[in-house]
């Protein structure tokens, strides 16, 4: 991609009522677009990073057994009506847009009721389980606060997995499994050493406990206690006596700790099955109903946690796996065209070698290109100049560390 021609330019301040820090970055990097409070676009390179994030999370779940399906955002009223939902007293971040022929729809805040509803055409008898079944769509709520930026909108992109088992058993292996899953996902999104699996409250159907991913942050919304040595933590809402025992935990080593809540898993035992009608067959010919659960991570949240947690005072950072291009390469100084000429051949072998690679062609100042590639925040930064063309050589700048090496042309396919 030439900079040049790419959608978006970076800007030198954020809207004055952005306040959290990484919607200010993203919107000042290119990335996003703000269209009211909570609410915003993904702009190309903003798409790159969530596709990103996308694909990582696919990969583990369809390892762990997950078959990706895409649910209809408009929610038929009667189904929510049944499960006890529908109405604000229980569900209190709703949209329900009204109907021209009159009644109204829900637009989608999570998915178990239709979910539900859509298993009982396929599964009838033991035979037919488990399932696991995923989705990466959009979710609309009703947020009262919209303060955190991207990590709490009225309308995102939610990947949701549920699990649906014969049995309590089957089910807690599947549930262990998926927070396995989990945490090589925050591991490869680049946040692996500072997320937790937490125990927090929810679960109103089964045990009283959920599992929550926790990434700590001053950001956050949620406070947890963490064991650093052990890597678990408790959610303060159920910090107690009995269940740092539960966790084998010590207390006189938690620390109270700001975090962001990236994902959580739920059981949620037979309730939806029971109140939908969603039973199999068992080999005795006796009618059980399906034990279920769910697990969702918010792909916007983990992107703007990602940005509050490792950018820096000159912009963002991105761990290489979840960033828009590898290689940022630089043109500078180029007088006569010579070096111009010289870099849109790099450019295009890199594009030959099958390297994401966004190249600033264009004709501003160094100074800019360099506050504007720190601000976007690509790991590895390639500079071609009228100097390091007459070397043969690419100068190498890492984004994290600032560290400088001049490397051979070719060795660029390999940094
Ligand atoms: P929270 O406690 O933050 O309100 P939640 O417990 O309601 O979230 P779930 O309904 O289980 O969350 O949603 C699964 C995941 O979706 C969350 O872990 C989070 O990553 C993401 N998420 C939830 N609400 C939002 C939101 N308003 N904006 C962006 N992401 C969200
Ligand atoms: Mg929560």
């Amino acid at each position: 991609m030439r900079q040049s021609t790419l959608h978006t330019k970076t800007r030198k301040e954020a809207p004055k009522d952005e306040v959290s820090k990484n919607a200010q970055l993203l919107i000042r990097a290119g990335y996003i677009n703000k269209e009211m409070a909570g609410v915003y676009s993904l702009l190309p390179l903003g798409l790159r990073v969530i596709n990103k994030i996308a694909d990582i999370i696919r990969e583990e779940m369809n390892a762990i057994g997950g078959q990706e399906v895409f649910l209809t955002t408009l929610q038929d009223p009667s189904v929510w009506k049944k499960s006890g939902r529908w109405q604000d007293d229980a569900m209190n971040i709703w949209f329900k847009p009204k109907l021209s022929a009159g009644g109204e729809l829900g637009l989608a805040n999570t998915h178990e009721e239709p979910l539900t509803m859509l298993m009982k055409n396929h599964i009838s008898s033991t035979k037919d389980l488990p399932k696991y079944i995923y989705q990466i769509q959009t979710k609309f709520r009703n947020e009262k606060r919209a303060k955190s930026g991207i990590m709490r909108t009225r309308e995102f992109m939610m990947k949701d997995l549920y699990s649906f088992n014969r049995n309590e058993e089957e089910f807690k292996v599947f549930y262990e499994e998926c927070a396995r899953a989990y945490l090589r996902i925050f591991n490869r999104v680049g946040l692996g050493d500072v997320t937790y699996r937490t125990l927090a409250s929810g679960g109103t159907f089964t045990t009283g406990l959920t599992d929550e991913f926790q990434t700590l942050s001053e950001a956050g919304e949620d406070t947890i206690y963490v064991s650093k040595d052990t890597k678990q933590a408790i959610n303060k809402e159920v910090y107690n006596k009995e269940n740092i025992k539960k966790l084998n935990l010590d207390k006189s080593k938690l620390v109270e700790k700001k975090s962001i809540e990236v994902g959580n898993i739920f059981p949620l035992g037979t309730k939806y099955p029971e109140t939908l009608g969603l039973y199999y067959k068992d080999e005795e010919g006796n009618k059980n109903p399906v034990y279920m659960g769910s697990y969702g991570i918010g792909l916007g949240r983990v992107m703007g946690t990602v940005v509050e947690v490792l950018s820096d005072d000159k912009g963002i950072v991105w761990p290489e796996n979840i960033s828009p291009f590898k290689i940022h390469l630089v043109l500078i100084d180029d007088k006569d065209g010579n070096v111009k000429e010289y870099a849109d051949e790099i450019y295009q072998s890199l594009i030959d070698q099958k390297i994401d690679v966004l190249y600033d062609d264009r004709n501003v100042r160094p100074g800019e290109k360099f506050a504007d590639s720190d601000l976007i925040g690509i790991p590895t930064r390639a500079v071609i100049s009228e100097r390091t063309m007459g070397e043969g050589k690419i100068e190498i700048t890492n984004r994290r560390d600032g560290k400088t090496r001049m490397i051979g042309e070719t060795e660029i396919y390999n940094v």
